[in-house]
């Protein structure tokens, strides 16, 4: 058995022989609101691996670096290890989630440019928003870390946005981890899946992610599977 060098809350990290590579293995354990929420997506895990696996190829083809190496099976998928820098990286479209309480506005108004976003990736403090000045400062990325990661964001944003919108669905907002690889270099990690992206049916605005998790919408699993559906189409 290999060595699990971490469980979080959506996939487990475990050793291999090749000291620079783990395997990531994806579970179908769903939560929300910080874990307050817990509940099970049926086959989540094999969606989300499936769901990264497309768009890291896509994104990859387009210039941008990331830590998938090789999809294993319908659930595990060989990657490079990387020391994930704890910063979540939001890019926002459409207000939405918590931005549109926030700004006490209703979801769904379009932002005149993107947004991005820095939380502090920490669960006992509830993932606090922080800035550059606090990257730096608190030395949890370099200030060319931070330029190079608010450049790859936004590149991300142009590729998945254009690619999804002929699909006809649009891109809302969206969570991104970044890590840096055995030879120093920042590079996309975690994940890209509906559990870290806010996806809505370009026609009639129906959530195509998580939010039907988090909010007891319904149909949570059919939203996964719509949404590998219009990847491949
Ligand atoms: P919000 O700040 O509106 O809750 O989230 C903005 C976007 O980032 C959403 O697409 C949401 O899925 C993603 N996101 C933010 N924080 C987290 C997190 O801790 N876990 C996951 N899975 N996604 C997150």
């Amino acid at each position: 058995m290999a060595e699990m060098l971490y469980e979080g809350k959506a996939k487990k990290v475990f050793a291999t022989d090749n000291p620079n590579e783990v395997v990531i293995y994806y579970k179908d354990d769903a939560t929300a609101f910080n874990g307050l929420k817990k509940g099970t997506i049926i086959d989540k895990g094999i969606m989300n691996n499936t769901i990264t696996t497309f768009f890291f190829d896509l994104l990859a083809k387009n210039g941008i670096p990331h830590h998938q190496l090789k999809k294993l099976s319908d659930r595990e998928v060989l990657c490079k290890k990387v020391s994930i820098i704890p910063l979540e990286v939001i890019v926002r479209n459409i207000a939405a989630g918590s931005l549109a309480k926030k700004m006490g506005i209703e979801e769904g108004l379009p932002l005149k440019k993107p947004i991005i976003e820095f939380c502090y990736k920490n669960d006992e403090l509830g993932d606090p928003m922080v800035n550059d000045d606090y990257a730096e400062a608190f030395g949890i990325a370099t200030d060319a870390q931070v330029t190079e990661i608010k450049s790859m964001a936004l590149k991300i944003n142009d590729i998945l946005k254009k690619f999804l919108a002929d699909r006809k669905v649009r891109l809302i907002d969206f969570k991104l981890e970044f890590g840096v690889d055995a030879d120093g270099r920042v590079i996309l990690a975690d994940e890209i899946t509906p559990d870290t992206v806010r996806l809505w049916d370009a026609g009639t605005n129906e959530k195509l992610d998580k939010d039907r998790f988090r909010r007891d919408l319904g149909n949570v699993e059919e939203a996964y599977q719509e949404v590998i559906r219009r990847l491949t189409k």
